[in-house]
Formats: structure tokens, C-alpha cells, sequence
């Protein structure tokens, strides 16, 4: 095929997965120029396993649907020239080499164009390290110099920063995002223009900022880019700002609130409902500060934190489970609980095990956060764990359902229907967690006839 402009082959050979390896040679031995592209060649140069392999082609979409008429294939995205095949039971995307039209709204291009060059379709790509294409045949197509930024670790945008932003604002967050992700540093040019342009986020829809944002999160180098650019954190969260640079006046706290919260965050497994949680834990102390002999207090903060987070969650348009979850993890996060079997088992009860075993991770990495000396107190967890282990391994009764008389028992003992049921297990879950009565049936029902 005729080549617009002679493009720069480097030779290395790349380990693509079977099936992208399968839909390229079909797509050649169609007339067909086919590479893997994007995320899965800088992945592949880096020496780490590619999440996906995504395709891209000279064929049209309906040409593509032609070549895999054998397989399944799915029309994910025609009008943006994505076919999905299913080839061995993987699910590939093949798109067509595209230049986007003009954006509108710093977001969406105006008509995509479908294209015969390569080079189209890389040069509307947003990073250089993303902007390159590979196949057996013609080796790495890199005309950005994706190479040299993937050896220098740098995020660059493919031609002039300004202009590829406004394009689409979710590129700003990309850049941060793939930062923290892969360790790299950005470009001064591209970082200087997503700062610039930072309030063109406002213009993106709330799923598409959330999914930067917990990637970003979930970064093994968060923590540098949260503490260096704390402007692009409260773009998206713009109450978090009070908490830049807020300082604590508290012994325990070595760190401004900010500073603190992304220790914390960072602190956290790589969970992003815990990430979260541990972003928005303190985001209520500015509010809620008060000084009492030289030494600053936060009291209701977490109470505060949650009814700000919850604000912040659902203008994320975060799904339930996440919201509820981050919700009570801020809600019972500062309280100490006791290291003993009938609060553990309070807790269990009142969270369940799952999040009760979130919260200690959260309090920990709150604790290693607040200073040296706090991190101190890890060993408590460590302890809640043995007797969370302890009650799960000797099946031991928490919850009102696994109590061995239920509200059925009640009513046959002639409780009738209704509120005072509930009250009743409720008084003998307290009794059985606090270990006054065993929870066996016999010794259940004569404890309901002597409150009678
Ligand atoms: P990940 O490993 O997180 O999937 P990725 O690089 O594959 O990383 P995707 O969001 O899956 O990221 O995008 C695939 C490719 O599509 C990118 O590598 C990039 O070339 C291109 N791309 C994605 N989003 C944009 C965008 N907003 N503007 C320009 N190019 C983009
Ligand atoms: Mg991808």
C-alpha cells in the first residue's frame, strides 16, 4: 500500500499474545496493513504483561467484520471503527486507522476519519509511549520518539501540549495517571500546559474523571505525584483544598491534613475502595478544627468527612457498593477498637468481616501516616486480626442469623409478630457475643420465657 510519508521501521521483535498475533496475519494475508498498538507495545518494550491487546488497521469496519467472518465478532463501536473478535475465547479490538475531526467541547472529536496511513492514526494518540504500533513484519513503528521517552521514563504528549488538551481534557488526567502507574515523570512542557488548562476537567463526564482517578490512585508512584501536583487532586476534589498545606498544631501529626491523606492513600493496599476512603478520611478537619491550649483538635471530623465525601462520591457518580463502603470506612475510622473478643465481634456484626478487615487495614495506614510514633500501635490490628480469625475458625455467633433460635422460634413460642421479635434477638446477640449464654437452642428459649 502506498505510504503517505516514509515511516521509520526500528527492528525488535515484541512477545504478542496468540490471538493479536492471529487477527494481524489474517488481516495481511487480506491486503491489510495490521499492527498491535498502543498501551499493549509500551507495556511489551517495558517488559511487563499487557493488560489487552488493542489492534489497529487499514481496514474499514465493515471490511474487518469481513476478514473474521468465521468468528464472533461484536460491532462494539462502528461509527468510531472498532470491531470486537473473539478469537480463541479472547476478546480482541480492532479498529480502523483513524485521524479524529475537529473536538468540540474538549472532549468529543466532531466526525472521526477513517484512514489508509498508520501515521494518522498514531499522531492522534496522546502520549508518545502510546503512540506506537508493531507487528512481526515491519517491527516497531515508533514517530514520536515513544522509545526514547520509555527509556527516559517521561510523559509527552504527541505534538503541541495546549493543543492536544483542549482537544480532550481527560488527556490531562491520562498524563497523571500513567505517571503514577508506571513511575515516570512529565514532560515540563506537558505538565506546565496540564496545569494550565487543569479547568477544562470541568467540561468531562463524571465516569470517565472517577476512572483516571482511581487508576491514579492505584499507582505504585502516587504518592510523588499526589504530593507534587496537589492542584490536579483538587481539581477534581475541590474540597480537598482546604486541606493543602493545613497544618495540625497536633503532636501526633507530623504532616499537614494533605500531606497526611496522601500518606494514608498510599499507605493503603492497592484497593481502590480503600484509596478512596483513605482520600476523603480527613477531609472534613479544616472544618472542624479547634485549638485548645496551643494544641489542635478535630472533633466530629469524621462525621464532617462523610458528609462531605458523600457530596464528592455522588458527583463521581461512584457505584453503591463503593459509596456505602467508603461511607462507613470514614465513618468508623478514628474511633480505637478494643483488642477484645465481644467488641470484635460487635464490629464484625455491625460492618461484616469483609469491611471490618478494610477498616484495620485504613486505621493502619491512617496510623503510619500520622508519625513515627503512631505507627507504633500497628500491633493492635494484627491482634483484631488473630481474634477475627479465631471467631470465624470456631464458627462462633456475631450476627443475629447465625443465632440458633431465629423469628420463627420466637413466634412459635408466642412472641407476636412485629418489633418486639427484633428486640429479642437483639437481646440475645448481645447475650450470646457478650458469652453469658452458649448459642444453643434449649438454653435460648428459657432465656426468651424468663424475659417474658
Ligand atoms: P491501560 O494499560 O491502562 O489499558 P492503555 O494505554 O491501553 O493503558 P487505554 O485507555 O486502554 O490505555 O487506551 C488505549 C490507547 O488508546 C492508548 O495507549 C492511547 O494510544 C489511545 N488513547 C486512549 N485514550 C486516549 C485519549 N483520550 N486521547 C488520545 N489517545 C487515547
Ligand atoms: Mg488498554
Amino acid at each position: 500500500m502506498e505510504k503517505k510519508s516514509p515511516l521509520k521501521y526500528i527492528i525488535m521483535y515484541l512477545k504478542i499474545s496468540p490471538s493479536a498475533e492471529k487477527a494481524i496475519n489474517l488481516l495481511a494475508s487480506s491486503g491489510y496493513a495490521a499492527y498491535a498498538v498502543g498501551g499493549c507495545v509500551r507495556d511489551l518494550i517495558m517488559g511487563e504483561e499487557p493488560n489487552d491487546f488493542d489492534i489497529t488497521t487499514s481496514s474499514r469496519p465493515e471490511e474487518t467484520l469481513y476478514v473474521f467472518r468465521d468468528f464472533k465478532t461484536i460491532e462494539t463501536g462502528l461509527k468510531h471503527g472498532t470491531v470486537t473478535v473473539l478469537i480463541d475465547g479472547d476478546p480482541l479490538e480492532i479498529t480502523t486507522f483513524r485521524s479524529d475531526g475537529e473536538y468540540k467541547d474538549n472532549r468529543h472529536p466532531e466526525k472521526v476519519e477513517f484512514s489508509r496511513h498508520v501515521s494518522d492514526d498514531l499522531s492522534r494518540r496522546d502520549f508518545t509511549v502510546n503512540a506506537m504500533a508493531y507487528n512481526h513484519d515491519d517491527g516497531l513503528i515508533d514517530l514520536f520518539g515513544g522509545t526514547e521517552d520509555l527509556k527516559k521514563g517521561v510523559i509527552r504528549t504527541v505534538g503541541e501540549a495546549d493543543k492536544r488538551f483542549n482537544e480532550d481534557a481527560l488527556r490531562i488526567l491520562r498524563a497523571f495517571r500513567f505517571a503514577s502507574q508506571k513511575g515516570f515523570s512529565i514532560a515540563p512542557k506537558t505538565a506546565e500546559s496540564a496545569l494550565r488548562n487543569l479547568h477544562l476537567l470541568e467540561n468531562l463526564s463524571a465516569e470517565r474523571v472517577y476512572s483516571e482517578l482511581k487508576k491514579l490512585l492505584l499507582g505504585k508512584n502516587a504518592e510523588r505525584i499526589m504530593l507534587d501536583y496537589p492542584e490536579v487532586i483538587c481539581a477534581v476534589i475541590p474540597e480537598l483544598k482546604p486541606a493543602v498545606g493545613f497544618d495540625q498544631r497536633n503532636p501526633h501529626h507530623i504532616y499537614d491534613v494533605y500531606t497526611h491523606t496522601v500518606k494514608a492513600v498510599c499507605a493503603c493496599p492497592f484497593d481502590p475502595v480503600l484509596r478512596l476512603a483513605a482520600l476523603l478520611h480527613d477531609v472534613g478537619k479544616p472544618e472542624t478544627f479547634s485549638l485548645k491550649d496551643g494544641v489542635g483538635h478535630f472533633y466530629g471530623h469524621s462525621d464532617k468527612s462523610m458528609e462531605i465525601a458523600k457530596r464528592v462520591l455522588e458527583r463521581l457518580k461512584v457505584d453503591n457498593y463503593t459509596k456505602n463502603t467508603v461511607l462507613t470506612l470514614i465513618k468508623y475510622h478514628d474511633p480505637v477498637i478494643p483488642a477484645e473478643e465481644r467488641s470484635v465481634k460487635r464490629y464484625m456484626n455491625r460492618l461484616t468481616p469483609e469491611v471490618l478487615s478494610m477498616l484495620l487495614d485504613l486505621k493502619g495506614a491512617d496510623n503510619l501516616a500520622q508519625s513515627p510514633e503512631c505507627a507504633k500501635r500497628l500491633e493492635i490490628y494484627t491482634e483484631i486480626r488473630r481474634i477475627m480469625a479465631e471467631i470465624t475458625e470456631k464458627n462462633e455467633c456475631f450476627s443475629k442469623s447465625q443465632l440458633a433460635l431465629n423469628g420463627d422460634d420466637l413466634i412459635a413460642l408466642g412472641i407476636p409478630r412485629g418489633k418486639r421479635v427484633g428486640q429479642i434477638l437483639d437481646a440475645l446477640l448481645e447475650e450470646v457475643t457478650a458469652g453469658n449464654i452458649e448459642n444453643e437452642k434449649d438454653l435460648l428459649i428459657e432465656f426468651v420465657k424468663k424475659l417474658q
